[in-house]
């Protein structure tokens, strides 16, 4: 049996054989609004384990540097271990989510601009959006560290923004993660999902993400199945 190094909210990390690479498990369980609202959606971490696996070896051969190896079974895939940098970098290319209730501004707005926030990832704290000199106060990072990090980020919109459209898929807004590796190089981890982005149906503008269980829209596996059978 694999050594159970982490559970978080969505996922079960374990040791794998190599000392420096982990699976990751991912469960159905769901939770939103910092973890007050909680329920299991059925077949979610399996349908997270392949969007994420396609979309992370996607950004691989995109040139994006990132933890995932390949996908094991259902529900785990094996991963480089890194140590995760306490950040979550969000990307709008239209405004909903925090940002439209914060603001006030009307969800479904298009700024002139794409727009990069990063939070804390502090649950005690309910992940509080804070700025470049925080982070660096903070010791989550060097001020160099976050330069790649913004740069990388904003290479991966445009390769998700892509991917999706051609799927008629718009990618509203999403947030990733990065991690170090043991000899200290900085790498795209955690996942990428409907739990993680936004994506809106072009034609339609159905919300095809978590927001169907944070809004109680219902139908939240189809919107998932939906997300897996067009980027497959
Ligand atoms: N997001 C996430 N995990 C978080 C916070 C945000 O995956 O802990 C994603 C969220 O799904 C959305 C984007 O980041 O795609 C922007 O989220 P927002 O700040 O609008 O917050 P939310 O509406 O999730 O409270």
């Amino acid at each position: 049996m694999n050594k159970l190094l982490y559970e978080g909210k969505a996922k079960k990390v374990y040791q794998a054989e190599k000392d420096n690479q982990v699976i990751i498990y991912y469960k159905d369980d769901a939770t939103a609004f910092n973890g007050v609202k909680k329920a299991k959606i059925k077949n979610k971490g399996a349908l997270n384990n392949k969007i994420s696996s396609i979309l992370f070896k996607k950004l691989k051969e995109k040139g994006i540097p990132n933890h995932f190896l390949k996908k094991l079974d259902d529900r785990s895939q094996l991963c480089q271990k890194v140590k995760i940098i306490k950040l979550e970098f969000i990307v709008r290319n239209i405004i909903a989510g925090s940002m439209a209730k914060r603001l006030k501004l009307k969800e479904g707005t298009v700024p002139d601009n794409t727009i990069f926030d990063i939070c804390y990832k502090k649950d005690d704290l309910g992940d509080p959006l804070i700025n470049d000199h925080h982070a660096v106060a903070l010791n989550l990072c060097t001020y160099d560290e976050l330069a790649l990090m913004y740069d990388l980020t904003k290479q991966i919109n445009t390769i998700l923004q892509k991917a999706f459209l051609q799927e008629d898929i718009i990618l509203v807004d999403f947030k990733i993660e990065f991690g170090k590796t043991a000899d200290g190089t900085i790498i795209l981890a955690d996942e990428i999902s409907p739990d993680t982005c936004r994506l809106w149906d072009k034609r339609t503008k159905e919300k095809l993400d978590k927001d169907r269980f944070r809004r109680d829209l219902g139908s939240i596996e189809e919107a998932y199945v939906e997300i897996l059978n067009r980027i497959q």
